[in-house]
């Protein structure tokens, strides 16, 4: 059987390497994770052949085709419509369902740190308001947190806080801030901050996301869903600062273990360690 990653570019992914640590150790010997490289003009074929083959399980799904895959699908996942993002996509009496794991794999890692969001009581900050942030905005709206959304673009604040809004109509805080000194007043008074920005990301690995003149708090938890560098600058500040520091690369780990349940019916909590170690 066959699992691949479409997307545009993939050369990059450590997915393959894994979920083919993960095939390996629960004995699936004939199940291979592939990089499936895909221009927009190839996605209506490649869905086709996702769709058509009986050795193909199903597939992840990546930039630029988390939105646009969507009409390739039969059904698609409560939790992907609210997130608005397909990344796994599996098969169901010969139906293709899109399906979202980064919420899962979020709140998995959060659990493996043992940030327990119950007595987080202050609320969450989320730096961003792309992809990752509508997953992060869902995962803590879902485990009960008041979420407040700053972004650099001030439009695509709004537009989040607005869809989130639409489903849940008491969890947000705000309607899409201004990135910038508004930090400043809000940060202080939040317990869990998640930088959900490219900011810091390889090779941008310079920038930090944190404005300069906006003081950080200096107790509760920073998650950062980087993971290329492990340590970003905005962790850097934010150890400096005492909080509780979390990277992304458990997260990624956590939602490819999700999306090998989903396709292999093994069991995510079988195979997440050995995909953390297989990331290293
Ligand atoms: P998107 O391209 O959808 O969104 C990028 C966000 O970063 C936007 O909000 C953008 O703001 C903001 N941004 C970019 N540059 C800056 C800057 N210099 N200062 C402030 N804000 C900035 O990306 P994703 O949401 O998909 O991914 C974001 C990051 O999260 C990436 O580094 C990605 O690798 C990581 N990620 C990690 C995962 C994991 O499993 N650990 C899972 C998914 C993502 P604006 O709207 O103004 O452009």
């Amino acid at each position: 059987m066959k699992v691949g990653l479409i997307g545009f570019p993939v050369a990059h992914s450590m997915s393959g390497v894994m979920q083919n640590a993960a095939f390996k150790a629960v004995g699936l010997d004939d199940w291979k994770y592939e990089l499936w490289n895909t221009p927009h003009m190839d996605l209506g074929a490649r869905m086709k052949t996702v769709r058509e083959s009986d050795e193909i399980a199903g597939c992840n799904v990546t930039i630029p085709h988390k939105q646009n895959v969507q009409p390739y699908l039969d059904e698609i996942s409560p939790h992907a419509q609210a997130i608005g993002a397909v990344n796994t996509v599996y098969k169901r009496e010969g139906k293709l369902i899109g399906d979202n794991t980064d919420w899962l794999g979020f709140l998995a890692d959060l659990g493996f740190y043992g940030v327990d969001l119950v007595r987080l009581d202050g609320g969450a900050l989320i730096l961003g308001a792309g992809g990752s942030a509508r997953a992060v905005a869902y995962a803590l709206i879902q485990s009960g947190m008041r979420v407040t959304i700053v972004n650099r673009s001030p439009e695509r604040a709004t537009q989040l806080v607005s869809d989130m809004r639409k489903l849940f109509p008491d969890h947000l805080d705000g309607d899409g801030i201004y990135y910038g000194r508004s930090v400043l007043y809000l940060a202080a008074h939040r317990s869990l901050i998640v930088n959900c920005t490219s900011a810091g990301m390889w090779p941008r690995d310079n920038e930090n996301p944190w404005p300069e003149d906006a003081p950080m708090p200096s107790e509760g938890v920073l998650y950062d869903l980087i993971y290329k560098p492990r340590v970003t600058k905005l962790m850097e500040q934010a150890q400096a600062n005492s909080l509780h520091v979390i990277g992304g690369i458990g997260m990624l780990a956590e939602q490819g273990a999700a999306a090998f349940e989903k396709w292999t019916g093994v069991n995510s909590a079988e195979v997440s360690m050995v995909m953390r170690e297989s990331l290293g």
